[in-house]
């Protein structure tokens, strides 16, 4: 185990805790973007404005391979085709050293089709199924608000934001069905379009396009020295 990750246990008690601010001011933090489709430079981008906005020393590195994936103290799905992400996942051996990356407590963000592969279902599949990496206990519909020329954009509240935040949706799928561990942070017509489970958070929109970190901030914040 690395000396990053075994400070992740100290998190109880006054000092303790003081060391831990202390340590996470010190540190550099490491984000991965998974680079297999997708908005990835955008969402490289946009962590990198989060990470100055929240005084945090860190890089972004692109993700295509297992080996890459080791010593992130975060990791985000972007959007981009669920279908292709997927195939993707499974050709380079990603899916199960994802899974047990955050089964072991280390926060991943998913936007659009990025939040489809955390879903644990997706419901109606078609011809071409898609099965998610069942991280977050939500049930999703793909393409659920319309086609491409139905994309849509709109201010959004958002739990720990204090103004509105521009939400924009491109063959967004719907999320249908929270479990009760999840939160529901925003909603669009009492839709949940953004929700958490624990470390796990799951966007049907693409702040990537928005050129306002914040939301990127907020998934910062969850990340741990
Ligand atoms: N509709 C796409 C899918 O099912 C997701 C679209 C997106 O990520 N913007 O994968």
């Amino acid at each position: 185990m690395s000396p990053r990750r075994a400070s992740r246990k100290s998190t109880s008690g006054s000092i303790d805790a003081n060391i831990l601010t202390l340590k996470f001011m010190a540190m550099h933090m490491k984000v991965g973007v998974l680079a297999l489709q997708g908005d990835v430079s955008e969402h490289v981008a946009a962590l990198k404005s989060a990470l100055i906005q929240s005084s945090i020393k860190g890089c972004v590195v692109q993700v295509r391979r297992p080996s890459e994936l080791e010593c992130l103290e975060g990791l985000l799905m972007p959007g981009g085709e669920s279908t292709t992400i997927a195939k993707q996942l499974d050709r380079f051996g990603l899916r199960k050293p994802i899974i047990e990356m955050a089964g072991s407590g280390i926060p991943v963000m998913g936007t659009c089709a990025g939040c489809i592969l955390l879903s644990s279902e997706i419901l109606d599949q078609g011809i071409r199924p898609v099965e998610p990496l069942g991280l977050m206990d939500i049930s999703v519909r793909r393409n659920a608000w319309g086609r491409q020329v139905e994309s849509f954009e709109m201010p959004l509240k958002i739990q720990g934001l204090d103004s509105e935040f521009h939400g924009i949706f491109i063959r967004a799928p719907r999320i249908e069905r929270i479990g009760a561990e999840v939160e529901s942070l925003a909603q669009v017509e009492k839709e949940h379009v953004m929700v958490r489970q624990k470390n796990i958070l799951g966007l049907t929109f693409h702040p990537e396009l928005s050129h306002d970190p914040r939301v990127h901030a907020l998934f910062l914040g969850m990340l741990k020295p």
